[in-house]
Parts: structure tokens; C-alpha cells; sequence
């Protein structure tokens, strides 16, 4: 695969017909060894979030071992990772998947209710060597993808969960998930308290914790607390937790360990005013920006510009006949953009790609390694984002 200083050196070579994937793995290394060095407990990378091959090598490569993956595909794939824990986090699994899975030699499982927690005995053919995490729902503050309305057991309900998957489970695990792109450290305060409460109604002495994914990263209109506040706050609360001193940690970062470590690089193929129509959009790696409002920082990289070409607000349109194939923005660009330009889209690591579909002929693309560094960062001196223009 080729290798590239800058999205604008690849355009100095060759002006790509398809929308191009720019990936750095240096920013999931770095991304993983910041979090390797922080957390005091095993970190699992939360395989959907991206599960491109440059990726996940340079995570292995940083120090992961651990996965947290939720679907037999998932699975099939990441077991041929080599010395790979693989957790089988999703709190719903067919009869199949959990059988397949146990054979495959994975031993963690999660459950939220004594519906799944039957299903994994059963399935099993009730397995004593089992590692089994009991997902508690809890309140999302400032997430921007809140999932405490799909799984989780709430208060009562957990506890007696507890008690049950305590006499059938080796190893006990509690763990919860604040939803996806919290901004805030108090998520997890308010978390972690209610985790703590259930911990005390249940009466039950727990072996693991497992604080989720959740961990934010940097867009344009979403500038996060540092992530060492996170893990202040997170060390702190559980310090304070009745819980064995010596308790097993994890955590399951996703979008926090790749969003930096892939870009989109597009063509702009028309102009209408502030509209810019281009050969990526909503069916493909822009789903989030078009249905979730997500704001990706925007560099023009095909030419040089100048103090006098201001950044301006453009709204983006893909290429499909759609007309919900619409990401609102804004997505601020040099006022002269045009077409023939080539934009690169930067941030886009976490779950693009994995969404990416191929409505109308679309969504291939093509892939280059970049080299330099990612448009806005979370880790990091270049904490800032670089010039509009390149040059
Ligand atoms: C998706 C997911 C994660 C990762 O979430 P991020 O917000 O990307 O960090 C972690 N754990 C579970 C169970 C998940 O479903």
C-alpha cells in the first residue's frame, strides 16, 4: 500500500477518480499506548469501531490484546489475532454465536438479562470456566449516542441479576457503558455511583469491573475534557467503591482509539453556492455527519490559498440520487472552492468505514497510509488544527 507524507502529496500525484481512505496508523498507536499508560487494567479495543488491518496491527503492535467484540463475524475474525482475549460484549447473542464463540475458545461473555444468562448455560452446556459481565444501564450525560435505552439492567433488577450469575460464573463482571462520545468526566461519576449502589443492594463481591467505551474525540464542534480527567475521575470513584482492593479492571475504548487514525479524501464534482456535491456521502463513510450531525474538520488539499480566501460554511451532498445524502455541516473550506478541488475530511476513523454501504453503484474506495498528523487530536502536541491549506 502506498505510503504518503499528506493527503495534498497524494493529490500532487495522481487526482483519484474514487473517494480515497487515508489511514495513520501512528495515531492508533499512539492513541492505544496513551491508554495502555493510563488505565490500570487490561484495555479492549471495541472491535466495530474500525476493523481496518493497518489499524488493529498498529493497536497489536502498540501493546492490545484484548478485543471486545460483538458479533460471530467479529469474532471469526479477530481469533486469528495471535494471543487475542476476546470478550463477546453484546448483551443479546444467538444460541449459535454463543456456542460457536465458546468453541472458538472465548470465555467472556456479557449479559442483561436472565433470559441471555440462560442462553449462555445453555449454550454452553453449562460451562464452569466461564467469565461472565453483567451490563448495568446507566445514565448518559452528554453522550452523544446514548445506548442506556437498549441494554442494561436497571437497579433491582441488576442486583438479582448479580446474585444469579454469581453461582454459575468462575470469574463475576460488571459492566455498564456511558454511550458513545462523552464530552464529560461526570458521565462516568454518575455511572460509577450507580454502579456502586447496585454493587451494595446485591450484596455480592465482584471480581471485575469493566468501565466501557465512551472516551470522546476531538471534532470541530465538539472540543472534550483532556481524557486524563476521564481517568482521574474514573480511578477516583473507584477507589471509593466496595469492591476487593486488588479488582480486575478493563475498559473498551472504540472511537477514542481510531477516530484520528483514518481520513476521507473527496473530489468536490459541483458547486451550487455553499453546496458542495462530492463522491462520498450518507450511504457511504458519512453516515454520521448526515444523520447524526457529526462535523468532521474539512482541509482543501488539491491547492494553496491564501489569507484572502476566507473559510466559509458549506453544507455537503453525496453522490447518490438521494436526497437525504445530505451532511448539514457546517464543513468551513476556502471561499473559492470549486470543482476539481479535493477535500480531505479528517477525523473519520471511528465507525465510517465500518458503516460504509453500497447503494447506487457507490462505496468503493481507494487506500493510502498517511504520514503526517491527524486533523485534530485528543493526544498530542499538535493539539490544534492545522492550517486550512497546505504549504
Ligand atoms: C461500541 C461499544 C464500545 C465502544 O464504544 P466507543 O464509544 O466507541 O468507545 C465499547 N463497549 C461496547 C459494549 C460497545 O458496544
Amino acid at each position: 500500500m502506498d505510503q504518503l507524507a499528506s493527503a495534498s502529496a497524494l493529490i500532487d500525484k495522481c487526482r483519484p477518480e474514487r473517494p480515497v481512505r487515508g489511514l495513520r496508523p501512528h495515531a492508533a498507536g499512539r492513541a492505544a499506548r496513551w491508554f495502555l499508560d493510563k488505565f490500570p487494567g487490561d484495555v479492549a479495543y471495541a472491535y466495530k469501531a474500525n476493523s481496518s488491518v493497518f489499524l488493529i496491527g498498529a493497536l497489536y503492535g502498540a501493546g492490545i490484546r484484548h478485543f471486545d467484540v460483538a458479533s460471530l463475524p467479529e469474532i471469526e475474525d479477530a481469533a486469528t489475532i495471535p494471543d487475542a482475549h476476546l470478550h463477546f460484549m453484546h448483551p443479546v447473542k444467538s444460541r449459535h454465536a454463543i456456542r460457536r464463540a465458546y468453541d472458538l475458545g472465548v470465555r467472556s461473555f456479557s449479559l442483561d438479562g436472565e433470559d441471555e444468562l440462560d442462553k449462555i448455560m445453555e449454550a454452553t452446556g453449562g460451562a464452569r470456566d466461564l467469565l461472565l459481565w453483567v451490563r448495568v444501564a446507566v445514565t448518559a450525560i452528554n453522550s452523544r449516542i446514548p445506548l442506556e435505552r437498549k441494554f442494561g439492567a436497571h437497579g433491582e433488577k441488576a442486583a438479582k441479576l448479580l446474585i444469579k450469575t454469581r453461582q454459575v460464573a468462575a470469574e463475576l463482571g460488571l459492566t455498564f457503558h456511558v454511550g458513545s462520545q462523552t464530552t464529560t468526566p461526570d458521565a462516568f461519576v454518575t455511572a460509577l455511583g450507580e454502579v456502586h449502589r447496585i454493587i451494595v443492594k446485591s450484596g455480592v463481591m465482584i471480581d471485575r469491573l469493566d468501565i466501557g467505551g465512551g472516551f470522546p474525540a476531538r471534532y470541530p464542534d465538539s472540543d472534550p475534557a483532556p481524557l486524563q480527567d476521564f481517568m482521574d475521575v474514573i480511578l477516583a470513584n473507584i477507589e471509593t467503591m466496595p469492591v476487593k482492593e486488588n479488582i480486575k479492571l478493563m475498559c473498551e475504548p472504540g472511537r477514542a482509539l481510531v477516530a484520528e487514525a483514518e481520513s476521507l479524501i473527496v473530489r468536490v464534482d459541483a458547486r451550487r453556492g455553499s453546496n458542495l456535491y462530492i463522491n462520498d456521502g450518507s450511504y457511504g463513510m458519512l453516515f454520521d455527519a448526515a444523520h447524526l450531525g457529526f462535523i468532521f474538520p474539512t482541509r482543501l488539499i488539491s491547492r494553496s490559498v491564501d489569507a484572502s480566501d476566507p473559510l466559509v460554511p458549506f453544507e455537503l451532498w453525496g453522490p447518490t440520487c438521494d436526497s437525504i445524502d445530505h451532511m448539514k455541516g457546517p464543513f468551513l473550506l476556502p471561499d473559492s472552492v470549486r470543482e476539481g478541488d479535493y477535500i480531505e475530511i479528517g477525523n473519520m476513523g471511528a465507525y465510517a468505514r465500518a458503516i460504509a454501504g453500497r447503494f447506487n453503484g457507490y462505496g468503493e474506495y481507494d487506500e493510502v497510509i498517511l504520514l503526517d498528523p491527524p486533523v485534530l487530536s485528543m493526544y498530542g502536541a499538535e493539539n490544534t488544527q492545522v492550517a486550512a491549506a497546505r504549504g
